[in-house]
């Protein structure tokens, strides 16, 4: 860690140290050193997306960001710790609250790239929309298509069949079937497809 900046920690030790040890929720040790760099175990690497800190600003906001890193990953699997290091990151330079670095965690990890394309089934006499779907972009699946109707967003499969616009009929005819998944917003929908898809969701922006 020689090449990194350096300057003497409060605790007086003049070398490079672990100031903090704290485990990820799948059990991976991750080290928080004095110039606010994180690692995994005490020897290990750098946590990809933490700082290396050039300056004695940069070393002090990285240890702000190191710290609200260590304060939440017990609750985080080790994949996701570079995310939540980035986040970290975020809200150190800002007002350096968990709750900043929690909000640009989630925002980071929503899924992108993926916007409903409704198509309008049915509507009332007032003009109101009944029930809507989505038949998922052939790109990522060409099987998946979500339903809404009375509160619930219901994705489903085709079993049989081509894709057409013929919702309605195919669903009927049993050439769709539910998935069991379903969500009661668009926020949780789109929450969860990137997981069901069968292709990865790109991210656009
Ligand atoms: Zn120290």
């Amino acid at each position: 860690m020689s090449h990194l900046f350096h300057q003497p920690c409060s605790c007086g030790e003049a070398k490079s140290h672990v100031v903090a040890r704290r485990m990820t929720s799948d059990d991976v040790p991750i080290a928080l050193w004095d110039n606010g760099a994180l690692t995994w175990g005490s020897l290990g690497h750098f946590v990809k997306n933490s700082s290396h800190p050039r300056t004695a600003e940069h070393a002090r906001v990285a240890l702000r960001a190191g710290r609200l890193v260590l304060g939440d990953v017990c609750l985080y699997d080790a994949k996701e710790v570079p995310t939540l290091v980035s986040a970290a990151r975020w809200a150190a330079a800002r007002d350096g609250l968990p709750g900043t670095m929690r909000a640009r965690y989630r925002k980071l990890t929503e899924p992108r790239g993926l916007v409903p394309r409704w198509t309008v089934e049915e509507r009332n006499a007032r003009g109101e929309v009944v029930s809507r779907y989505w038949i998922l972009p052939r790109l990522l699946d060409p099987t998946l298509a979500v339903w809404h109707e009375r509160g619930v967003y219901a994705v489903m499969r085709r079993t049989s069949g081509s894709l057409s616009t013929l919702f309605r009929a195919d669903r009927q005819s049993q050439a769709f079937a539910p998935t069991g998944f379903e969500f009661k917003t668009q926020r949780e929908l789109l929450r969860a497809l990137p997981s069901l898809v069968s292709r990865p969701v790109k991210e656009s922006c």
